[in-house]
């Protein structure tokens, strides 16, 4: 699909012609996909790096998914493996509410979060 008419909404997305932006967008993925480490989630130039600059601080981050996936394994943990069977945590809602509904919550919240978080670690000569 066009990541142009993903973005734009087209009515027909599955049938738009791809144009250079698509093309473009598409690479610029690739690239991010690519520079993205796979055990950390940095970009690898940054977590690769030695430099003496660079530092890392850890912070926990809770997945609700992983925890009921978690939940359920360690409650199977006495019982024989079920060779290729994967797990996956799908989300629903108790009350029947769409899941999107919670979308802009969490992100003005995790925006809170984050500046709140970026104002703790500027150093002196940032503020
Ligand atoms: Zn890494």
């Amino acid at each position: 699909m066009a990541p142009t008419a993903l973005i734009l909404r087209a009515e027909k997305p599955h049938k738009r012609k791809w144009s250079e932006w698509d093309y473009a967008l598409s690479e610029a993925l690739t690239l991010i996909k690519q520079e993205t480490c796979q055990r950390c989630g940095n970009y690898t130039y940054v977590c690769h790096s030695d430099h003496p600059n660079i530092r890392f601080s850890v912070t926990e981050d809770v997945c609700e998914g992983e925890r009921a996936l978690d939940a359920y394994r360690d409650a199977r943990k006495d019982k024989p493996k079920d060779f290729g069977v994967s797990l996956r945590a799908r989300a629903y809602t108790i009350d029947g509410s769409d899941l999107t509904d919670y979308r802009r919550g969490y992100y003005k919240q995790y925006s809170t979060d984050y500046n709140e978080w970026l104002s703790s670690h500027q150093t002196i000569s940032e503020r």
